[in-house]
């Protein structure tokens, strides 16, 4: 059988039933094609995507400077293993490290092996540079905190269907309520063996939980004052997404290139993956400044994959296309737009309690039970009106569209998504 044979959504549905894993529940869409913020499924129905791979492919689906980065590498040489040099990783490592203002960076390929990456660092810090007793160092984490699927992340999870019969867990984790600074501080003030603090900026995956304004600086200054690594997990919130380069930049107006303004809240690591290749290959990254990653010596940490020229010819496209294209700038503005609309709808409406985020991450929190099937009927629905969305933590649905959307298309997706909305009022 050849991709061409497929026609029909059902065929492929069917197929995937029979030969794959049952590991994810795909909104019924089988999609063939993208270019910028459309996507096509095979019957050729033309859908918006509001979700961009989540949040992988915020510079458009297909473009063409990162496909022709990628193309043009891929001709030339892909792979080496990093038991040889390559032309490309010292290039794009200079790049990302002034990009994003830090001394080294450690290249990987999805997002989970970065958060692995941190911890790593995290851990061989504390033993050899705080003094914590080996073995004994501890990482706090949040409630529902989504940071990959390998088995050590999972641990520290408290979804049960992530967890549930994946042990015996990996120790060394504290997990606390988030956007709450006091239990942090009494963490940090009874516990002399933490090494770290991992926190997504904003909760992506528990519904797009956006905390106050103050609680990021907070945080930061409490890990400062206790000697504690502060890692932000911007694997879906950093590189525009969230209306600046990184959620950690808080408000500031720096268009992709921050000079530590007062609200940014610096990390001692930072994490990214996702749209750190527009979605074209799986490259991830943890950058910290030498302090902090020198502790990284031959031999003890890697992966085949990481640093291959393809990966990094992509990766620096990718960030070049998101300062080009003022795409953190773009979030902001029609991220403001998007949420003023809704909120205006909601005023009247049964169906939707609240909207929010940050940038052009945003959800809608449905007005009924969290195991009610509303959130996905309404998903459905969209998708039959064009509109391509999917619920999370039962009752929430992410609006992430690809940063390059224009104000006259969010303005169509308003309407498509106020229009399915009133089918569900009552
Ligand atoms: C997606 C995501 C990850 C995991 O990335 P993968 O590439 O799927 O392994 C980790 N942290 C956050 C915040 C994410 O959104």
């Amino acid at each position: 059988m050849k991709v061409e044979d497929i026609t029909s959504s059902e065929q492929a549905i069917a197929l995937e039933d029979q030969h794959g894993a049952h590991n994810y529940h795909p909104l019924p869409a089988v999609l063939k094609k993208g270019k910028g913020v459309f996507v096509w499924d095979v019957e050729n129905k033309k859908y918006y995507d509001f979700l961009s791979a989540y949040s992988a492919v915020n510079q458009g689906h297909c473009h063409p400077r990162i496909v022709n980065a990628m193309t043009k590498q891929a001709e030339t040489i892909t792979l080496t293993s990093r038991a040889f040099h390559n032309n490309v990783l010292g290039v794009f490592e200079k790049y990302a490290t002034e990009y994003f203002d830090f001394d080294k960076l450690l290249p990987m390929n999805t997002g989970a092996e970065a958060v692995e990456t941190a911890i790593k660092i995290c851990r061989k810090w504390a033993y050899e540079k705080k003094g914590i007793a080996e073995t004994e160092a501890q990482i706090v984490v949040f409630e529902n905190n989504f940071h990959g699927r390998t088995t050590t992340i999972i641990s520290f999870s408290n979804d049960e269907g992530a967890r549930k019969n994946f042990g015996p867990y990996t120790p060394g984790f504290i997990k606390i309520a988030y956007d709450d600074t006091h239990s942090l501080e009494e963490i940090l003030k009874e516990n002399k063996n933490i090494a770290g603090v991992l926190i997504e900026p904003i909760q992506g995956e528990a519904g797009v939980y956006t905390p106050a304004d103050s609680f990021i600086p907070k945080v930061k200054e409490l890990c400062n004052a206790h000697n504690v690594l502060f890692m932000a997990d911007e694997i879906q919130t950093g590189i525009a997404r969230t209306g600046a380069l990184l959620a950690v930049c808080g408000k500031c107006d720096c268009q992709g290139h921050c000079e530590r303004q007062a609200t940014y809240s610096r990390p001692d690591l930072l994490i990214l993956g996702k749209a750190l290749s527009g979605g074209a290959y799986p490259v991830s990254a943890v950058l910290a400044d030498n302090e902090v990653m020198n502790v990284i010596q031959p031999g003890q940490h890697g992966s085949t994959f990481g640093g291959n020229p393809v990966a990094a010819a992509v990766a620096m496209e990718a960030l070049e296309v998101v300062r080009d294209e003022k795409l953190a700038q773009n979030a902001r503005k029609l991220g403001d737009l998007f949420r003023s609309e809704l909120n205006r709808y909601i005023v009247d409406s049964s169906v939707v309690n609240l909207v929010r985020g940050r940038g052009l991450l945003n959800a809608i929190v449905i007005n009924d039970a969290e195991d009610s099937s509303t959130a996905w009927d309404i998903c459905v629905a969209l998708k039959e009106n064009g509109l391509l969305a999917k619920p999370t933590h039962g009752n929430i649905i992410r609006f992430a569209p690809p940063l390059v959307i224009n104000e006259e298309q969010i303005l169509d997706c308003v309407k498509i998504i106020t229009d399915t909305l009133k089918q569900f009022e009552k």
